[in-house]
């Protein structure tokens, strides 16, 4: 539960990205709540498309997963889940298919208060997908992913992220036992692969919702 002021403050710093990310070419929105950020999100899929996401426990905490799997079930859409199959060459398959998805889904790992995202990838279907392919991509961020400048956000992913991340996935990196990143080089134990840093998007794929929350970590 996050303090009246504390949400009063978010507001103000929301009204203020949202001009920032129009700025650098994004669509941006702030919502109060998670209700009316979960509506927002689903609005941008319509019958018979073909929709998918990365891994995200903001999305999650929105239900627009569970929701976009039953609109799936009653073959209203098509979800293309890459994380659903057993196998990696199955899940590298669907990985891959999702790059051609009418709507992709994602959080973030941090945002500059100037609009700029910060993302770090183990395999790199996401942040792919946010790079290019899906014809529309939404990023949904709760207000404590905002970070004062670039160096903070990537900060906030190597020290508060990833390591989170990394005990969600029940991945044996070194920061699953320490709680914070030693910079590992272990290939087969590390979720840090690439980091991509989105400053302008040129093509108007990117819809940002912002959410008056914490969500996701
Ligand atoms: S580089 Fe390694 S230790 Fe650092 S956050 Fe990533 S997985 Fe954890």
């Amino acid at each position: 539960m996050i303090n009246d002021n504390v949400k009063e403050a978010n507001r103000r710093k929301g009204q203020y990205l949202v001009k920032n990310f129009e700025k650098r070419g994004f669509t941006a929105e702030f919502c109060e709540t998670v209700e009316e950020a979960r509506e927002r999100a689903l609005s941008f899929v319509s019958e018979g498309m073909k929709v998918s996401w990365g891994g995200s426990v903001t999305l999650d905490q929105l239900g627009v997963r569970d929701e976009l799997r039953k609109r799936d079930a009653a073959g209203e859409i098509e979800v293309i889940d890459g994380y659903a199959p057993e196998t990696k060459e199955e899940q590298f398959a669907e990985k891959a298919r999702a790059l051609t998805s009418d709507v992709f889904f994602m959080g973030t790992n941090a945002v500059t208060i100037d609009g700029i995202l910060a993302n770090t990838d183990g395999n790199g279907n996401r942040v792919a997908a946010l790079c290019f392919g899906p014809k529309k991509v939404i990023v949904v961020i709760g207000m404590n992913k905002v970070c004062p400048d670039l160096d903070s956000a990537l900060k906030r992913i190597s020290q508060e992220a990833t390591p989170a991340n990394a005990i969600r996935l029940g991945i044996p990196s070194p920061c699953t036992e320490t709680g914070k990143c030693v910079d590992c080089g272990i290939q087969a134990h590390t979720i840090c692969s690439m980091t991509v840093v989105t400053r302008m998007c040129t093509t108007g794929r990117i819809h940002v919702i912002m959410v008056n929350e914490d969500l996701g970590f």
